[in-house]
């Protein structure tokens, strides 16, 4: 029996805070909080959103999913949020490569908002456990092929190189230094995942799966040698809650299922069936191609031109012993995973319905 099982028995159900719950991510925490029977609040920066409205389906008007406003960028603004709550999920945070000024749009809401949270929580006694989602970004920001573990940090991205992963690194030491220096009434889990990829509750697509969107619909004209460090959102989800219910949980999770080149995802959703597509024509990941391929990525926008540059062809290696240990957690097959990514593209018209062979 699960902790949110038994808290369900015994009719204690204490709350769960999860931040930015209009998320890819937190959408699908919160969705499997729901079915767990857990009573959540959810933080959003809009109500009235379409994102919100998607959010508030999923509970199909059940009063155990209660919406809150607060913005990372506001002082304070997390404090009823995380009042009450025994864990608090915060997950909130921008995800893009690409930003006109990357201290205020990235960096701030990351490490500010990561302070906010922590320092609202500080507020709260209930509060017995923080699960905070870092990346794999904070692990690596260059891979030079040695075995990535949960020791590794990013030294090598910086607000003018590939800021996004500099922003979710410099939260992830705010958090721990946070720890450190507060020695708060409550402890702090971090969750390190890779390129989450799966289904989604909302309409909008996150940049995390317009990746696969984008190999199947002509928006990339060249298969490129860049490994892709899967995990499906669910999986996410699922080493969210374990790391919250799970008492002797510690420290950091690098959350990877596995690691795939560009070129055997594609491969992988051809096998999957999904053939008539506008799959890229020009293959630039071999030696040969190479040359032509780092004169492309020039041309694209800071930051995931900065991303790509560290990370095309060179190899991704990552050592994901710790989170099936202490968490127990089993990694949904790759193909399950392309598979629900794509129907859920098609079911909201990103991707055309194409020839789909079944196998
Ligand atoms: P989404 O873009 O789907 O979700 C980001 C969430 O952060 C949204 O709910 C957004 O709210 C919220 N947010 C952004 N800025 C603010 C702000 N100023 N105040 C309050 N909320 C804000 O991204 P993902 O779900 O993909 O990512 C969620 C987390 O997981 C992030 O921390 C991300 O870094 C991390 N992660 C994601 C990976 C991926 O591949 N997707 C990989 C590794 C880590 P709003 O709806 O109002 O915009």
């Amino acid at each position: 029996m699960t902790d949110i099982e038994s808290d369900q028995k015994h009719r204690i159900v204490p709350k769960r805070c999860v931040t930015g719950a209009t998320g890819f991510v937190a959408g699908q925490l919160t969705d499997r909080l729901l079915a767990l029977g857990a009573t959540v609040r959810g933080t959003v920066r809009d109500l009235d959103s379409a994102d919100a409205r998607s959010l508030r389906q999923l509970s199909r008007g059940d009063e155990r999913l209660e919406l809150v406003e607060a913005d990372l960028l506001q002082r304070g603004s997390f404090d009823n949020a995380v009042a009450g709550c025994e864990t608090v999920f915060h997950v909130a945070s921008p995800f893009a490569f690409t930003a006109t000024d990357p201290a205020k749009e990235l960096l701030a809401p990351a490490v500010d908002g990561t302070l906010n949270v922590l320092e609202a929580c500080r507020s709260a006694p209930e509060v017995k456990r923080v699960i905070l989602t870092s990346s794999i970004a904070a692990l690596v920001g260059r891979p030079d092929g040695r075995l990535l573990t949960e020791d590794n940090w990013n030294t090598f991205s910086s607000l003018t190189n590939n800021p996004y992963y500099y922003a979710k690194t410099q939260a992830e030491h705010a958090a721990w230094r946070f720890m450190k220096e507060a020695r708060p009434h409550f402890d702090l889990v971090v969750i390190n995942p890779g390129q989450v990829l799966g289904p989604s509750h909302r309409e909008s697509v996150g940049t995390s799966v317009a990746y696969v969107r984008d190999l199947m619909t002509g928006k990339i004209p060249a298969v490129i040698d860049l490994d892709v460090p899967y995990i499906d959102v669910r999986d996410v989800a699922d080493a969210h809650i374990l790391a919250s219910q799970t008492r002797r949980a510690q420290g950091r999770y690098l959350a990877v299922a596995g690691v795939v080149t560009t070129r055997q995802l594609i491969e992988a959703i051809k096998r999957l069936g999904y053939i008539d597509y506008q799959f890229p024509k020009m293959s630039l990941d071999s030696p040969i191609g190479m040359p032509v391929a780092r004169i492309a990525i020039r041309a694209q926008p800071p930051g995931l031109r900065h991303y790509l540059r560290a990370f095309v062809g060179r190899r991704v290696v990552i050592d994901n012993s710790k989170i099936r240990n202490d968490l127990g957690i089993e990694f949904r097959p790759l193909d399950d995973t392309i598979r629900d990514t794509v129907e859920d593209l098609i079911a909201k018209d990103q991707v055309p319905t194409g020839t789909v062979t079944i196998n």
